[in-house]
């Protein structure tokens, strides 16, 4: 049986009192809460050291946003696992859309970001989805096979016990617009049937796959009770302790 995983991404919102607002809600307000998912906050870069000592002792895992391929360097501007790692990182997302999309980020580039962090101990969650014109265009399983297959490249089956996958349609981020339960769950299923083909049913039958695209605490219970949905990346309502832990009460 797979936990459940409920990953907050705050995107570029919240500066450090902020942050420090925020935080003190959600463990306010999980306080009496016997949690049976894992609970993930992926604040931006400046809030990662303060983030990491808020949620110390508390259920609450860290993530960072994203990160360079490379151990250090002149990279200006950018941030490595290590250090991601030194403020008390557990996880990094990885390939979001917003990255692909607007940071021109390729496969194979997530493929080495992907490396580096599982090399560093940093546990990637690794996002894949199709644009509204490739669902259109009946490509969306042909795209999430290329975006798994080289973000992959070169990943043994023992690194994948240490990967998260998040389906996230591009066309349901941030618009308000979710794939319905069914279309998520057509997607999670073959993204675990293609996991089977390219390393083996243990490794595909452990996999957490998370859906992200607009969830909300209303649409989360019944996105989550699919066979192949294992918990949720969430944007949006994430910014607010009460939706943000109403999805993880679905959860
Ligand atoms: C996201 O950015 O990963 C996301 C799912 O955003 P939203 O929940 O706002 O659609």
């Amino acid at each position: 049986m797979r936990k459940k995983v409920i990953t907050g991404n705050w995107k570029m919102n919240n500066d450090l009192g902020e942050t420090q607002n925020l935080i003190s809600k959600l463990i306010n307000g999980l306080s009496n809460e016997t949690l049976s998912c894992d609970v993930i906050i992926c604040p931006p870069f400046t809030s990662l050291q303060e983030a990491g000592l808020l949620i110390k002792n508390t259920p609450i895992k860290l993530g960072a946003q994203n990160m360079h391929q490379e151990g250090n360097g002149a990279y200006t501007g950018e941030i490595s696992a290590g250090m991601l790692k030194n403020v008390g990182c557990e996880y990094v997302i990885l390939g979001h859309s917003e990255r692909r999309t607007i940071f021109g980020e390729k496969d194979e580039l997530i493929n080495l970001k992907i490396k580096k962090a599982l090399e560093s101990e940093l546990k990637p969650i690794f996002c894949v989805g199709e644009t509204l014109e490739e669902r259109e265009k009946d490509a969306t399983t042909k795209v999430v096979e290329r975006q798994i297959t080289v973000g992959l490249k070169n990943i043994s089956s023992d690194e994948i016990k240490n990967l998260i996958i998040a389906y996230e349609p591009v066309w349901a981020i941030g618009t308000g617009r979710t794939a319905t339960p069914e279309q998520a769950q057509e997607v999670h299923a073959y993204i675990r049937l293609l996991i089977n083909r390219l390393f083996d049913v243990q490794t595909a039958e452990n996999l957490v796959i998370q859906y992200g695209g607009s969830v909300k605490p209303d649409n989360a219970g019944e996105l989550l009770s699919q066979k192949d949905i294992d918990g949720a990346l969430v944007g949006g309502a994430c910014l607010k302790a009460d939706s943000f832990i109403g999805i993880i009460r679905s959860a």
